[in-house]
This record gives C-alpha cells, sequence and structure tokens, in this order.
C-alpha cells in the first residue's frame, strides 16, 4: 500500500513474507481443520441416509488420515502464499531484505541479512510489525518432537495415537478439535471451568459439549505444571499432581510479543510490562516516526487487525486520509466444528446494561439447518434499547465465519434491526435465523 501511495519501501523479514500469519499459524491450521471436516462429515454421513460401502458391500464408517500427506499439502499452501505475497510485493517495486531488522535511532535500521551482510537503512518513517511467538514455559520445554508448539505440529509423520493439548484457549480448541477429526485420541488440559474462556460462554458451552460428545476429554479446572518425554510418549503433570500418559503434547498457552532486542526501548519506544508496543489509533508509537502494527502491539491478535493497523500507519505517514482503528466492529472466528463467529459488541459488554437488548435464536429451528442436519448452534444479537441500532452478534454455526457478515454490515454502518429484519433472505437459508432475531429485537424494543 505504501509503495502504492508513491514511497520507496524496503521490508526486512527473517522468516518469510507473510510472516507467521501465512507461515505458521493462521494459513496452516485453517488447511489442517478444513481437512479434518471433510473426516467429520464421514461421521455424520449415515444420518442423511448416505452409506458408504466397500467392495463387499458391507457399510464403511471409518476413514483415515495420512498426517504427512496432509502436512506436506498445508504447508505446500503456506509455501504457495507467501511466493505470492513476495512477487506481489516485488511488482510494486518494494525492496525485499531477508535477515533481522534493529532501530538504532527513530530513522535508521540496521538490517543483518541471512548471509550475515549488514546495511544500514535510512528512513523517514519505520513501521515494525515483528508479530509474537509460542510462549514456552520452562516445565514444558518444547523438543520438536513429542513436547511441541503449534508451529511445530507441521512435521509431524503420523498422527499423534493420543494427543494431550495444554490450554483451552482459541488456538488450544481449534487444534484440539482439528487433531480429533482427523482420528486422535485427545485429551485437553483447561485451567479454566469452561473452555474457550475469552469467548461468549452459551458459545463456549456448545463447543464443550460438541468436543465431549464425539469423544474428546476435557478436564476443566486443571492447571498443567509441566511435561515430559519419556522416549516413547509424554507425560503431563497437573498442578494437583495427576499425570496424564499420551504419545504427544502440545503446549498452546499464549504467545509473547517479539520486541526485545531490537532496540525499541533504546530509541524510547514505549513497551508495556508484557513487551507489547504501545500505540495509538492511527498506529503511532510514542516515537515520532515509528509506527507499529500486529501482534507486537497487542491490540487485537487478529490477521485482519494486524493488516488494518499496517494500512492506517501507512495511510496516516504519508498524508493519506485515514480514520482511526475502530475495535468495535471487529469480526473475529474461532475455527472449531461448528464455528463461533462474534462482532461487535459482546454479553461480557452487555451484562448488567438497561440500554441493551439482546435475543438468542437457536438454530434448530431452521429449516436449512434441519436439511443440512444441523442441531447445535444460534444466534445472538444486541441492539441499543430505543433506537434498535444493531451492536454485535455471535453465531455458532457451521461457516459461522460466513454468516456474521451481516451483522458486521450492520454494526459497521450503524444499521437498525429493523433495516436487517426487512432485508430479504433466501428461502431456507441459515441467514434467515439473522433476519429472525432482527425481528424480535424489534418486538422487544416496542
Ligand atoms: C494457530 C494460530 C491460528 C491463527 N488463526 C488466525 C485466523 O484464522 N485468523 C486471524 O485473523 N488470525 C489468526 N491468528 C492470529 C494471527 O496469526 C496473527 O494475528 C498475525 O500473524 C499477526 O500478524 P503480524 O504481522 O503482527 O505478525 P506475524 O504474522 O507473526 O509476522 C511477523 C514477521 O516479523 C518477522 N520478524 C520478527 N522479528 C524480526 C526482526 N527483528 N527482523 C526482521 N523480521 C522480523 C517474522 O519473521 C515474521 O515474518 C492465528 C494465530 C495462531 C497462533
Amino acid at each position: 500500500m505504501a509503495a502504492r501511495l508513491g514511497a520507496q519501501v524496503t521490508i526486512v523479514d527473517r522468516d518469510g513474507l507473510g510472516g507467521a500469519a501465512v507461515l505458521t499459524d493462521c494459513v496452516p491450521s485453517k488447511a489442517l481443520i478444513a481437512t479434518a471436516d471433510y473426516m467429520s462429515e464421514f461421521e455424520t454421513a449415515a444420518d442423511l441416509g448416505l452409506h458408504l460401502e466397500d467392495a463387499a458391500g458391507e457399510d464403511v464408517t471409518d476413514a483415515s488420515a495420512n498426517l504427512a500427506e496432509i502436512n506436506a499439502r498445508v504447508m505446500g499452501l503456506a509455501g504457495q502464499q507467501s511466493e505470492d505475497i513476495t512477487h506481489r510485493l516485488e511488482a510494486d517495486g518494494v525492496r525485499i531484505i531477508r535477515g533481522s531488522g534493529r532501530l538504532v535511532s527513530p530513522t535508521r535500521v540496521v538490517a543483518i541479512s541471512s548471509d550475515g551482510e549488514e546495511e544500514v537503512l535510512d528512513t523517514d518513517v519505520v513501521l515494525v510489525a515483528t508479530g509474537a511467538t509460542p510462549r514456552v514455559m520452562p516445565t514444558m520445554e518444547p523438543d520438536g518432537e513429542r513436547i511441541l508448539t503449534w508451529q511445530q505440529i507441521y512435521d509431524l509423520k503420523s498422527l499423534p495415537e493420543h494427543l494431550i493439548v495444554v490450554g483451552s484457549g482459541v488456538t488450544g480448541a481449534e487444534l484440539a478439535q482439528g487433531f480429533l477429526g482427523l482420528g486422535a485420541k485427545v485429551t485437553l488440559v483447561s485451567s479454566r471451568e469452561r473452555v474457550l474462556p475469552a469467548e461468549d460462554q452459551d458459545a463456549a458451552e456448545v463447543i464443550e459439549n460438541v468436543f465431549r460428545a464425539r469423544g474428546m476429554t476435557v478436564l476443566g479446572r486443571s492447571r498443567a505444571a509441566g511435561a515430559r518425554n519419556t522416549g516413547d510418549g509424554v507425560i503431563v503433570k497437573l498442578e494437583d499432581g495427576r499425570e496424564i500418559e499420551g504419545s504427544h503434547v502440545l503446549v498452546a498457552v499464549g504467545a509473547v510479543p517479539q520486541t526485545r532486542g531490537i532496540g525499541l526501548e533504546d530509541i524510547g519506544v514505549d513497551l508495556l510490562e508484557s513487551g507489547h508496543i504501545v500505540v495509538d489509533k492511527v498506529s503511532r508509537t510514542s516515537v515520532r516516526g515509528v509506527y507499529a502494527a500486529g501482534d507486537c502491539t497487542g491490540v487485537f491478535a487478529l490477521a485482519s487487525v494486524s493488516a488494518m493497523q499496517g494500512r492506517i500507519a501507512m495511510s496516516h505517514a504519508l498524508g493519506d486520509a485515514v480514520a482511526p482503528l475502530r475495535l468495535g466492529a471487529v469480526s473475529a472466528n474461532v475455527f472449531t466444528d461448528p464455528e463461533i463467529a462474534t462482532v461487535g459488541l459482546q454479553q461480557k459488554d452487555a451484562e448488567g446494561v438497561t440500554t441493551i437488548d439482546q435475543v438468542m435464536m437457536p438454530l434448530a429451528m431452521n429449516p436449512r439447518a434441519k436439511m443440512l442436519g444441523i442441531s447445535e448452534g444460534f444466534v445472538k444479537m444486541f441492539c441499543s434499547k430505543g433506537s434498535g441500532i444493531v451492536l454485535g452478534g455471535v453465531i455458532v454455526a457451521p461457516r459461522a465465519s460466513e454468516l456474521i457478515f451481516p451483522i458486521a454490515l450492520a454494526v459497521q454502518n450503524r444499521l437498525s434491526v429493523d433495516q436487517v429484519a426487512d432485508t430479504f433472505t433466501v428461502y431456507p437459508s441459515l441467514s434467515g435465523t439473522v433476519a429472525e432475531a432482527a425481528r424480535r429485537l424489534h418486538q422487544i424494543a416496542e
């Protein structure tokens, strides 16, 4: 974008264009989960009257996942996307230096290329977008063989017999269900009472019930103290003394920003104790001319928000029209099955607020859901009492990430529940429940 606005741009990047989002985090995890979703279809096919038969005419109920093939495809996709990004940037005239960057002043970056050459880059503007890396606990040091971070699972050549997932936040929950869907035995260790503690609690309850119904062992209120590779397996020790034996453990206990040792503090950039860079709504740091975007700021750890912060920073720095970051309209999705999609104001914000109305419509009553064999899930919508302006929503459904868009449009453009309700939906369609939720809110607001 900065190049298209006329700036001369150099990117210094260590691990590959597209960053962790493309190479190790979003893209590979979502590709692996898409494969697991296909596997799950086999399990429910019989409910729709479909039977796969072997040559002898016997019902086939099991499909098997070849993790080496799946991982090869997933990593191929990630590599291809990184290459596409590289070509697009080169076509826009961006210079790319493969290596590490360090700020020595607000207008000077030292780049050390992968072959060890040092180059001094003088600049008017710096954008720091160094991302974050998996949090490592000293008692559960990843070894890349049996004790794994989410970035190491793509090196596995065969499906873990019994995967223990430590951490039930978004990454832990998504990958636990992904591996369960591929056929691994999975135990999810959650330090909180319920999985996905930061999500809408009605949504998290649906997901936890689905996890258990599909055979995952979910250990709530169980904090892992350490993990040990025994050579042919792992033992995860819980703080209460229990021990769980498995073949592998995936540690998904959060991420830490990559902001230390790159000169930020030396030039006066304010960091939080957590290491995140302090930024304002147009991505400015405390030092003039130095901007920051993405997970290194800790504003909202999403690829979409990171990209928006970067675009805003460049518009601001180059004097283009700029609208400050609006977090109240961010759409996010948890790629479990069913998915949880959210936008804008959430239940925890509405709790005890008398000026907000809300409704929750189960999907099970929707005719399309019945046809598709969907029995779990719901649409929840929040609006401002009186004006009926849509403030936020939650959808739990297959492909909720696609279904949330009408609510996101309404939140972004301050549409009223009546405007949503009066919009035609296709019959039969899952989006019919979005319109129905809006209609119910009209009745409540009267
Ligand atoms: C498992 C998982 C799944 C996710 N799925 C989704 C999803 O589906 N949707 C979504 O919106 N978000 C998702 N996220 C979040 C998303 O991945 C991050 O928000 C996003 O990667 C942040 O982008 P970024 O540009 O800040 O950092 P990154 O993508 O981490 O990129 C940072 C880049 O900086 C480089 N770098 C670091 N230090 C230096 C240095 N000193 N010199 C040079 N280069 C350096 C790194 O090599 C890297 O290329 C997921 C996260 C995880 C962990």
